[in-house]
């Protein structure tokens, strides 16, 4: 893949790059925007991101774990809606074994087995995404966030760039549906790193891909640095779209927490959408722990009403099937 091309696409007006992201996600996803049910279970984290409030060295967050019961639970309330995706999320939080994240997969798929679990816990050992895979789990998000080594290894002490893409080419090799993403307008980061970051996804071969934007958070080092840019964050979803064609690239929380108004967030979701966002994450965190789950300041939060006036607007029909990754449908489709 040419840089050139893609700093080229980053050069196309913004009217033509939408309608062609737009033509290409309607094909692909017949006109579907797929809702997943989200559960930020902990926020506990060994890790240190210069840009996430969840870092270890933060004292001013209050932390919280949920306990198997209560994961369960609330995976259930979002099955018992209809909806067939469950996303486990934490910080990089080992209090949770791989014992106990391989019996909480084990239970949800017990109680529904057809419903999709995608875990987002972080780095482990090699051996404990073979466990999860095995436990049922269908897909993992780890998101790359910037594929400058420099800056990555600059920005995630005690972590490093080699190790992430390792993990993230260990993962496809599993078999487990794979998402990556970035962050969109972090300190020092330029548009060639944003460039470079499509053609990582594209190298990876990506299933899903979450784009956002980096927003400070008060307790952070990189507190007081600008906000990414929410014209950049959708031109990056269109021309990964385009691109890319196939992955599920979800309306991120942070996109909509960009601007403070509320009533903007149906007009932000609209231009997601429009950009090729073919996904929406509602979170199903009990309130008391999710207002703790502050990776950014003043995150937002979407809800049903919100995501279905601004698809319906649009001529877009919201779906809770699974919505798995295409090209896991077209493998499928090719062993019948
Ligand atoms: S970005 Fe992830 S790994 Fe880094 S501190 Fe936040 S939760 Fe932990």
């Amino acid at each position: 893949m040419k840089k050139q091309y893609i700093l080229q696409l980053f050069n196309i007006e913004d009217e033509l790059l939408v309608k062609n992201a737009f033509e290409i996600t309607s094909k692909y996803f017949n006109k579907k925007i797929f809702v997943r049910g989200l559960i930020e279970f902990s926020n506990y984290c060994v890790r240190n991101c210069f840009y996430c409030g969840l870092r270890r060295d933060n004292e001013n967050l209050q932390r919280y774990r949920m306990d198997i019961d209560e994961i369960f639970q609330t995976a259930k309330q979002i099955i018992d809606l209809g909806i067939k995706t469950v996303v486990l999320q934490s910080g990089d939080d080992f209090y949770y074994t791989e014992d106990m994240i391989c019996r909480i997969i084990e239970k949800i798929k017990k109680y529904s087995k057809d419903v999709a679990i995608t875990l987002s816990i972080g780095e482990r050992k090699n051996e404990s995404y073979k466990k999860f895979y095995y436990a049922g789990t269908d897909r993992f998000l780890l998101k790359h966030e910037t594929s400058n080594e420099e800056l990555y290894n600059k920005i995630h002490p005690d972590m490093n760039f080699k190790r992430r893409k390792e993990i993230l080419f260990l993962l496809k090799e599993i078999g487990f549906q794979v998402g990556a993403g970035n962050i969109v307008g972090l300190p020092a980061q330029n548009l060639e790193d944003i460039i470079d970051d499509i053609i990582f996804m594209k190298e990876l071969d990506v299933d899903m891909a979450g784009i956002g934007p980096f927003i400070p958070q008060k307790d952070t080092p990189f507190k007081g640095f600008p906000k990414g840019d929410f014209n950049l964050v959708l031109k990056t979803l269109a021309i990964t779209r385009i691109v890319l064609k196939t992955p599920n690239l979800p309306a991120t929380t942070a996109t909509v927490s960009l601007f403070d108004d509320e009533m903007k967030k149906v007009e932000i979701l609209k231009k997601c959408f429009l950009s090729g966002a073919n996904v929406v994450m509602l979170s199903f965190t009990p309130e008391n722990y999710k207002k703790n789950y502050k990776i950014y300041d003043q995150r937002k939060s979407l809800d049903l009403k919100i995501v279905k006036q601004a698809a319906e607007s649009l001529g877009l029909e919201i779906s809770f099937q699974r919505g798995d990754s295409l090209k896991k449908c077209i493998q499928q489709h090719q062993k019948v």
